[in-house]
């Protein structure tokens, strides 16, 4: 089994829904979608090691991702009351993370590298170290796919997963950046 089917098992035994491809080429660091991102619309701006200005700036997102091959796009859909369910959304954004947790421990001695990318902000830590002190869990960091500049409607479309799974869903999205081959550690 080569790296990409051997991550696409784990993904979907981590429990996510949908996994597809886009090429690193095609990714756009748009600095629109950053400046959403420092108006703090979803208030994760400057507050952990997950989002801005903690990621680096765009051409250090874009520096990052070259290093690696290949790249998924992944989806999972929860299903909510309806669309005022905020504690099934809550619910849910923990449920994803959690199934991030999960991909990493199946990948944990795989000896590829990858680079996985999350939904949003981070929350692990009731109060988040940044910027004082070193993040307390790095191996379970995941970055925020918008903090890097990403639409990611059109990653979705690109890649052919569903970005938004209907009424009464809410449907999360992350990325796992690879290497086709075992490499010497680049992370
Ligand atoms: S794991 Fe904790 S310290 Fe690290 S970014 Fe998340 S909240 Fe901050």
């Amino acid at each position: 089994m080569d790296n990409a089917e051997f991550i696409k098992t784990k993904l979907i035994e981590a429990g996510f829904t949908e996994v597809g491809e886009i090429n690193i080429s095609d990714l756009v660091f748009d600095r629109s979608i950053r400046t959403i991102c420092e108006d703090n619309g979803c208030h994760g701006y400057g507050r952990s090691w997950a989002c801005p200005p903690a990621v680096g700036t765009l051409e250090e997102c874009r520096e990052r991702c070259e290093k690696y091959d290949r790249m998924f796009l992944i989806n999972k859909k929860f299903n909510l009351k309806d669309k005022f369910d905020f504690k099934g959304m809550g619910q849910a954004m923990r449920d994803f993370k959690r199934n991030e947790d999960i991909f990493d421990d199946l990948m944990d001695g795989a000896g590829i590298n990858y680079l996985l990318l999350g939904n949003e902000g981070c929350g692990r830590c009731e109060e988040c170290t940044w910027p004082d002190a070193p993040c307390r869990f790095p191996k379970r960091l995941h970055h925020s796919l918008e903090g890097y500049g990403f639409d990611i409607g059109r990653m979705a479309k690109l890649s052919g997963i569903h970005y938004n799974s209907g009424p009464d869903t809410v449907t999360f999205l992350g990325a796992v950046l690879f290497d086709e081959t075992i490499k010497e550690s680049i992370r």
